[in-house]
């Protein structure tokens, strides 16, 4: 592992081992995602996750870091991220419904998140346009984390895709590295910033996680310290791939895809 003080490079050994955490994420995000159903509490879901991250020989990433008390992060409609799940939060058909998954195997993390819609069923247009834009944005980015580009690169593809479909970006909570640690440098924000960011080289992985809302941008905190929403009570969707880079290219290391 080279660490810089801007980022991480990661070794050959350790990307085996951050590939088979990221691949037990993303598969414990696939299966959760198929199992949600209305009527279940979000507490529920934490439990189910729980169960399935243990099936996977791992440990949930998230319990304990800085105190966050869930197996994952749970965020409905207008939470954005970081919701904890709780017995006494039913979920409705057709909420939108937003799971973080953090999976510690071995000594390596994979982390990863996705959006859909409780239920299935058909949503309205402009729940249409938040996803699908979300979700585009997403591919943008993964496209833009090129050996050579800069993280800014990443950001001006998410940000112009946002723009695109209309979407507020949230700036305060931003994309990163991750492999051994949760987070670890470079931060990889949603938008544009007047630093361009570390220039991207083979080894680096990032964790690359549009929040978009169909309002404006602005979130809040709640009061239980974790649980983020958006000011004006608009949805909010995330989606989130780790990528590796390689000398070829972006190999997104979370499959199954989105
Ligand atoms: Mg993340």
């Amino acid at each position: 592992m080279t660490i810089g003080r801007k980022y991480v490079r990661h070794s050959d050994e350790d990307i085996c081992g951050i590939r088979k955490a990221a691949k037990a994420a993303a598969s414990v995000r696939h299966s959760l995602s198929g199992l949600v159903m209305p009527g279940m509490t979000t507490g529920d879901i934490d439990r189910i996750a729980a169960g399935l991250i243990s099936a996977e020989g791992g440990t949930s990433a998230f319990c304990g870091y800085r105190g966050f008390p869930g197996n994952l992060c749970v965020s409905i409609n207008d939470e954005v991220v970081h919701g904890i799940g709780s017995s006494s939060r039913s979920i409705q058909r057709g909420d939108l419904v937003s799971i973080d998954v953090g999976v510690k195997l071995g000594s390596c993390i994979g982390d990863t998140a996705t959006s859909f819609i409780a239920g299935g069923g058909e949503p309205e247009d402009d729940v249409k346009r938040l996803m699908a834009g979300t979700l585009m944005a997403l591919e943008a980015g993964i496209k833009a984390a090129v050996p050579s580009a800069r993280v800014g690169d990443i950001s001006a593809a998410v940000e112009e895709t946002a723009k695109r479909y209309g979407l507020g970006i949230v700036r305060e909570y931003v994309g990163h590295g991750c492999g051994k640690r949760l987070h670890e440098p470079p931060e990889i924000p949603n938008f544009t910033s007047r630093d361009k960011g570390v220039t991207l080289r083979p080894g680096m992985v990032l964790a690359i996680e549009p929040m978009l809302n169909l309002g404006r941008g602005n979130v809040i905190v709640d009061r239980d310290g974790w649980t983020v929403r958006t000011k004006d009570a608009s949805l909010s969707a995330h989606f989130e791939h780790m990528v590796l880079i390689t000398d070829s290219g972006p190999e997104i290391l979370t499959w199954p895809k989105m």
